[in-house]
């Protein structure tokens, strides 16, 4: 499998290249040069395998340059430490399913692509014998996902700046508890703003590009895409009905997966974009609005986004991989922060995607009315699904296997759970966290003092 970007598809990638690269040279996404479509003999067989089995198939036709066997062990390894033994486990309920993603050691779906994504890293670079530096901000989930993936792995530390005092105790606490010598918390004086234009910087300053090797593990990391089309198509594979997936967004990484997932396997019959009031995809896949607005802050944090990085890739596959569009759209949405689209174009989206939103009021209601008709307590990023998906549910009925993506564990977000319903078993992991010794280096938001500290602890 070769790979190209958004912006220019002549270019032509391997899966390792994608891997270290991140972002393609020219500022656009690696995409696939084409979505491979398996037939039905091959999605039968996939039918019996268990979630690392089928992780293994799908990862094998995407990383064709990697080995089977390595491919294999690094699939074993990144869903060993995973608490349920079907990782992705399907919960029925009378009207819907929903699909949980919280089992890996963070207790969030970011860990299903970051656990694969550090052991590949460590895998590449002891191979190539390189050595780098992981730099991210966080306001949250991220940052502990990242920090879990690389923990104690060779050749690479990790440095993630979070506002000081305000991301949740838990968060914090699942950061700054790791002991392993390769990770660096450090608690910014000042915003996420500051923190996440503080990385920036870090990222274009000549001396640091001098004399250091530093990388990101966002989002927009083929790999991290990858590792999660292999969650949709084990739930497809579940039900004998074609699936629609509602799946809360940010960054538009997870529902993208799902996208890609439906052009391999053709059991997906729709995917159902679910943001909360920040509300840009919203606004696309209704109306044909992309323009951005101001950022309000929510009970779902992790959705609180307003310019979806991965969107660029989605455009590429809309417009028919016709790179010179998806660069002047690019181009006049970083000018104007507003992109049109007429009827035409919605008419073809919608052949792929609905859409709907929740507010923090709507998002509330749903933990409480969930919890007191099944006793099962969702937390505020996966109520926001689940409200959006109730509200297609009519059309509908009966014919689909409908699934909610369950994107974090209701003990992460503790105040908005008992705000609700008005109590909250805390898991046993989460628990002990209190007692865990604690390390984090507090800096003012200031680049001098964040470049001087990173220079000082990294690898070279
Ligand atoms: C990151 C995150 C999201 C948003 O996922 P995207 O891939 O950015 O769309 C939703 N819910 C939770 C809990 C998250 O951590």
């Amino acid at each position: 499998m070769r790979y190209c970007s958004t912006r220019d598809n002549k270019l032509s990638y391997g899966f390792e290249e994608v891997v270290l690269t991140g972002l393609a040279p020219d500022g656009g996404l690696f995409v696939p040069k084409e979505i491979p479509r398996v037939d039905g003999n091959t999605l039968d067989r996939w039918r019996n395998l268990s979630y690392v089995e089928l992780a293994k198939e799908v990862v094998k036709i995407f990383a064709s340059d990697l080995e089977g066997k390595t491919i294999d062990r690094l699939l074993e390894i990144s869903y060993s430490n995973f608490s349920h033994p079907d990782i992705a486990p399907i919960k029925r309920f009378d009207r819907f399913s929903i699909m949980e993603l919280f089992y890996g050691p963070t207790l969030s779906f970011k860990d299903y692509p970051l656990q694969f994504l550090g052991n590949l890293l460590e895998y590449l670079l002891r191979k190539r014998g390189e050595k780098v530096n992981i730099v991210g901000a966080t306001s949250g989930d991220t940052g502990s996902a990242a920090i879990h993936s690389v923990k104690g792995k060779e050749n690479i530390n990790i440095f993630i700046l979070y506002p000081n005092n305000r991301v949740s105790k838990i968060q914090e606490l699942q950061m700054i508890t790791v002991e392993e010598e390769n990770v660096y918390c450090l608690a910014i004086n000042g915003t996420f703003d500051d923190c996440q234009s503080i990385v920036k910087r870090i990222f274009l300053d000549e001396e640091i590009r001098s004399r250091i090797k530093v990388t990101a593990v966002n989002s927009i990391n083929w790999a991290r895409i990858l590792a999660q089309i292999v969650y949709y198509i084990w739930a497809s594979l579940k039900s004998d009905k074609k699936s629609i997936f509602c799946v809360p967004t940010g960054n538009f990484g997870n529902v993208l997966a799902g996208f890609y997932a439906k052009r391999i396997t053709e059991l997906i019959e729709k995917l159902i974009v679910a943001t909360n009031e920040n509300d840009i995809l919203y606004r696309f896949f209704t109306k044909g609005d992309y323009s951005v607005r101001e950022v309000v802050p929510t009970i779902s944090p992790a959705m609180d986004i307003q310019i979806a990085s991965n969107f660029e890739r989605y455009l590429y596959h809309l417009f028919n991989n016709e790179d010179v569009t998806v660069k002047k759209l690019m181009e006049e949405f970083s000018q104007k922060k507003v992109l049109l689209f007429g009827k035409d174009v919605l008419e073809k989206v919608g052949l792929d995607f609905l859409s709907g939103r929740s507010n923090d009021k709507e998002t509330k209601k749903t933990i409480k009315e969930i919890y007191e008709k099944y006793k099962y307590i969702v937390d505020p990023h996966t109520a926001v699904g689940v409200k959006v998906l109730l509200e297609h549910e009519e059309k509908f009925k009966g014919k689909y296997n409908l699934v909610s993506v369950a994107t974090a564990h209701p003990a992460k977000f503790p105040e908005v759970i008992e705000e609700t319903i008005g109590k909250l078993e805390m898991p046993e992991e989460i628990r002990r966290l209190t007692e865990k010794k604690q390390r984090k280096y507090e800096l003012p938001a200031d680049i001098s003092a964040v470049k001087e500290f990173i220079l000082r602890h990294a690898l070279r």
